[in-house]
């Protein structure tokens, strides 16, 4: 049994299940291969669903680890965060415990699109996951390299997953799910300079090849490569931080969780960030690097969006680039200089460090390196996240192509959802792009696939007035009780008490016609008045007390909603339409070859590739025209 618990001092207590556990440890209904950010979701949700879970991870010491940037949520991706709490999961509260600088991003723009955002202690978020893990009730952690997954052929071309077979001798361990949540480990392989050598991250293994075998030749699933890095990590003690310009944190931190009121750093505690810019000197360094790096090859794709110093000075030569030096925690002596991701040699790196005046004496504790690694194309997984092709298989994170802590958690407290649903015998569900940014994530993943590195951003969703931070909880808490069964019941009391207090308030407001003498605007609603931009609520309930001072704790959150009301009831309408092309099922063994041949073959073939589950997803895949359209819907009517 020495493979069965090799937990560190700390997190000890193994097994945590209460009476009447199943057959000891042999057989789960969900098993998580992977502890990164969506693995300890999916391994969270799945056991506040209900289910027997298992969360095998190649060390229980990096549970929780920030690979990459100390930082959480962003503009969309503070969306996401908003919404994994919303429904219960890890990342906000963590976050919460872990910030040591807040700010909401993009405040010159409306709420709709602020991107709530921190600067993360590394350790202290490791730590919350840990706890919150252990502390969790059916879950079971462990250390354990998973080497293949376990699948029986139901017939041609379907399989059902069963199990995982571990590294060394370990027999195999059953489960009716399982959620692959391997990250950057599929395959990877990190660089730096001229060399080469397999690994996930900085200091772990890769994935074994086992497991990336049943992938592609027993499961037949298409995979591909992509590429991403990270910057040298810097001493904070070498930087000349008088030449840097200060970027202090908001004064009234914002709290990433529903369920918290305040953060735990103390607003005057937190720390600051610092900007600099590169400077003609680092795009010399650059240049004079490229033969050394054989990490920067256009033919693997890397983050558009979160792109390598080597990739910016290559697009766009003669240009300054911004470099904000972020702390790595409370008591660190490390700088993480985000901008500066690079993987030319490690003495190349200081000398491209220090063409920056404030880095002119800069020591690398640290260097920065590239990693490459499969993902599985999403098109082909359901929006419940389970693979088409194979009945209990679900995917989430990095697996499926995306990039950023953001993005895997939400897929993995979705994917976590459905696979104990399936293990339960639960239908599974599916979010829509009309009521969440998680369904937004899913549903761009599930129909259009990626080609490169997928980050979300508001601009992907069509309803981002609807779908907006403060409302994340009346959009999913509810939903995610009564429907879903990943909340709990102080949760959603608590979800079900604002709800009824912004609706009593907004009725409250809506009964205000007559305005007091000293309101500018003369006879209309409180509820219009509130639209104006230098009206606040408290203005309103300074002058109306008795009416409104009840709901003074709802103040911005009613703000927000009077502003976007009158918005959100068009849109509405447009999401009803969308929600009848939603209802409308697509048989799994439609034969699309067979459409009318005044669809294009194009069109023919992507329907047939992806299989899209819906006529709304249908709708929404590349090169789908209107008439394209008209045609499916005859076609599948006719089917019928
Ligand atoms: P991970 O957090 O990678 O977790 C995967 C987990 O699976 C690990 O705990 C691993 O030990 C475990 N595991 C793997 N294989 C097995 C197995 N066979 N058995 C048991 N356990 C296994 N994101 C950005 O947004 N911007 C960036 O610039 C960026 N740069 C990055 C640079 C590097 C070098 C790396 C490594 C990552 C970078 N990321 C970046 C990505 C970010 O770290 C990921 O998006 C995020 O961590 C993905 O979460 P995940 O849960 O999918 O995988």
């Amino acid at each position: 049994r020495k493979w069965w618990s090799s937990l560190r001092n700390g997190l000890s207590r193994v097994s945590r299940a209460p009476a009447g556990y199943r057959a000891i440890h042999r057989r789960y209904d969900v098993i998580v291969v992977g502890g990164g950010h969506a693995g300890t979701e999916a391994a969270a949700a799945a056991a506040r669903v209900g289910a027997e879970t298992l969360l095998v991870t190649q060390k229980i010491d990096t549970i929780g680890a920030l690979s990459c940037n100390p930082s959480l949520g962003g503009v969309g991706k503070g969306q996401l965060v908003r919404e994994v709490d919303a429904l219960d999961g890890l990342c906000g509260r963590a976050g919460d415990r872990a910030g040591i600088h807040f700010s909401v991003l993009n405040r010159s723009k409306g709420p709709a699109v602020w991107g709530p955002r921190a600067q993360l202690d590394r350790q202290r978020y490791r730590d919350f996951i840990q706890a919150e893990l252990l502390a969790t009730p059916r879950l079971e952690v462990m250390e354990g390299s998973v080497e293949e997954l376990l699948v029986e052929e139901e017939r041609p071309g379907r399989h059902r997953v069963t199990g995982i077979r571990l590294a060394g001798h370990a027999p195999p361990l059953e489960a009716s799910s399982v959620i692959l949540t391997t990250g950057t480990f599929l395959s990877g392989f990190l660089f730096l300079g001229q060399t080469s050598s397999p690994g996930g991250r900085i200091g772990d293994p890769p994935s074994s090849s086992g497991l990336s075998r049943t992938l592609k030749e027993t499961l037949g699933l298409q995979v591909g490569r992509l590429r991403t890095g990270t910057p040298p990590r810097i001493l904070k003690d070498s930087v000349d931080l008088t030449l840097a310009t200060l970027h202090p944190p908001d004064q009234h931190p914002t709290p990433f969780s529903f369920l918290n009121t305040h953060t735990h750093c103390k607003p005057e505690e937190q720390l600051p960030c610092y900007l600099v810019r590169t400077t003609p000197g680092v795009d010399r360094v650059v240049m004079e690097s490229l033969d050394d790096n054989s990490h920067i090859q256009e033919d693997t794709k890397g983050p558009r969006y979160c792109p390598s110093i080597e990739s910016r000075v290559l697009r766009f030569p003669g240009r300054s680039h911004q470099v904000w030096l972020e702390p790595e925690g409370m008591t660190s002596n490390l700088l993480y200089p985000q901008g500066l991701s690079m993987t030319m040699p490690p003495d190349m790196q200081l000398r491209l460090l220090r063409q920056i005046p404030a880095l002119h004496r800069v020591e690398i504790s640290t260097p920065g390196y590239g990693v490459q690694y499969d993902y599985v194309c999403p098109t082909q997984l359901c929006p419940s996240l389970q693979v088409k092709t194979t009945q209990g298989l679900f995917l989430a994170g990095q697996i499926n192509g995306t990039t950023g802590y953001e993005e895997a958690a939400a897929q993995g407290l979705w994917a976590g959802v459905n696979a104990a649903r399936s293990a339960l015998a639960a239908p599974l569900l599916a979010l829509s792009r009309t009521e969440s940014y998680i369904g937004v994530l899913i549903d761009d993943l599930v129909t259009r696939g990626v080609t490169e590195p997928y980050r979300m951003f508001t601009s992907r969703a069509e309803f981002r007035t609807l779908l907006r931070p403060d409302n994340a909880d009346l959009r999913l808490t509810l939903k995610g009780f009564e429907e879903v069964g990943c909340v709990s019941a102080q949760r959603y009391n608590e979800a079900v008490r604002v709800k009824e207090g912004l609706e009593e308030a907004f009725s409250t407001l809506g009964s205000l016609s007559r305005s007091p003498r000293d309101w500018i605007v003369s006879f209309s609603r409180a509820t219009e008045l509130l639209q104006y931009n230098d009206i606040t609520y408290d203005d309103l309930a300074a002058a109306l007390p008795e009416s409104l001072a009840p709901f003074l704790e709802f103040s911005q959150r009613l703000k927000i909603e009077a502003v976007y009301r009158p918005h959100c009831e068009l849109q509405k309408k447009e999401i009803q339409r969308i929600e009848r092309e939603e209802g409308m099922y697509l048989s799994p063994d439609l034969d699309y070859l067979s459409l009318p041949v005044s669809l294009s073959n194009e069109v023919r073939e992507i329907l047939d590739r992806v299989r899209p589950t819906t006529l709304g997803a249908a709708t929404r895949l590349p090169g789908m025209t209107p008439a394209a359209i008209v045609h499916l819907l005859n076609f599948v009517t006719r089917a019928h």
